[in-house]
């Protein structure tokens, strides 16, 4: 009979080891799924194709997770609970829908009300799909809701309140960059050191492409599938707002989703603007910003924030950098390449 043996030991050690010191299969891997109304994707390097695997799905049920509680097209969100009660009484939002709404409304603040997530009084009337929009008479009484100053948060009480009736909140210029943002983190904490995680127009970088930087691509605005500019970025955010997302046509008018709060109509001037820097949150919002602030106030805007960038193309098809880009980078000193003789 075939007894346990002593010496099987030191075998087993010896096959472990060498598992361990083989080269793995470390590779990237990734996956591309319809979610919040727009295409959010994950590519990630991983020693285990399994693990890595994982960690994608994670990354989609997180935004699920998200989408569930924010979305206004979802009824059962504590986002339509708030725009369904909190003219009448304040409204508890939990934590994390709390904080995005608090930043919502500081970035309008900071840009002087083109962000503003009320935005949706008259935002909830337009369908671009069914190529619906809101009369002048709808656009001239809902634009009137159109205040983030009618939005009161309770810090203590962690509630949200409205000061009139009808008001809407709408987290759709902020909620993508919060969803990669919180996609990235999420590998981060479980030792992913390389990814890309997008949703629509926002991506965050995680690292570099292994000993690369990523390229970004912006679309062109007017040629669908075209790359206008490629954007070398480690470890950053970037969002592009377009208004080729979504958008339908009616004689030579454009009638797409960014609005702009002071009209209640969409923002014209711009065709995309992008901005990159340290959080995906921020990007997202000022990309929404930049593009309702046009060209000058736009970019004068990002010149205030040292550690945001953008890029804006306007309606003549003009590409214009924000001053960081244009200051040639200081050269790090390089020692002279020397070859052996
Ligand atoms: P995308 O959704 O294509 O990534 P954006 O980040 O620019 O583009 O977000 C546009 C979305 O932001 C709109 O679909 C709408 O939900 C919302 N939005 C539109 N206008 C404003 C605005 N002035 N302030 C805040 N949010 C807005
Ligand atoms: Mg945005």
């Amino acid at each position: 009979m075939w007894k346990h043996n002593a010496r099987a030991k030191p075998v087993l050690a010896m096959v472990a080891i060498c598992a361990i010191s083989m080269p793995l299969r470390a590779e990237w891997i990734g996956d591309a799924r319809p979610l919040m109304g727009t295409q959010v994707s994950v590519l990630l390097w991983h020693d285990d194709p399994v693990v890595g695997e994982q960690l994608v799905a994670d990354v989609f049920a997180e935004a699920e997770r998200i989408d569930q509680l924010m979305s206004t097209y979802v009824e059962a969100s504590q986002l339509s609970e708030i725009n369904r009660r909190a003219a009448q009484e304040p409204v508890v939002a939990g934590d994390e829908l709390f904080l995005l709404i608090r930043r919502s409304l500081d970035i309008s603040v900071l840009t002087l009300g083109a962000f503003d997530i009320t935005y949706d009084s008259v935002g909830q009337h337009y369908d671009f799909r069914e190529r619906m929009r809101p009369d002048e008479a709808t656009i001239a009484t809902e634009r009137e809701l159109i205040d983030y100053r009618l939005v009161d948060l309770n810090q203590a009480a962690g509630t949200i309140s409205f000061r009139r009736e009808g008001v809407r909140i709408n987290l759709g210029g902020i909620a993508k960059g919060y969803v990669v943002e919180r996609g990235v983190d999420l590998l981060r904490m479980r030792g992913v050191r390389n990814a890309i995680v997008t949703a629509g127009g926002d991506s965050r970088l995680l690292g570099d492409r292994r000993g690369q930087p990523w390229m970004v691509g912006i679309r062109d605005p007017r040629n669908d599938g075209q790359v206008a500019i490629s954007v070398p970025l480690e470890n950053e955010a970037i969002s592009t707002s377009g208004d080729y997302e979504r958008f339908f046509e009616e004689g030579d008018v454009r009638y797409h989703h960014i609005i702009r709060p002071s009209t209640g109509t969409p923002a014209s001037g711009v065709h995309s603007a992008s901005v990159f820097g340290p959080d995906a949150v921020i990007t997202d919002a000022l990309s929404t910003s930049v593009f309702v602030m046009g060209v000058d106030q736009g970019l004068r805007l990002i010149a205030t924030l040292p550690d945001y960038e953008s890029i804006v193309i306007d309606d003549a098809g003009r590409i214009y950098y924000s001053d960081g880009l244009m200051q040639p980078e200081a050269q790090p000193f390089e020692t002279p390449a020397v070859t052996d003789p």
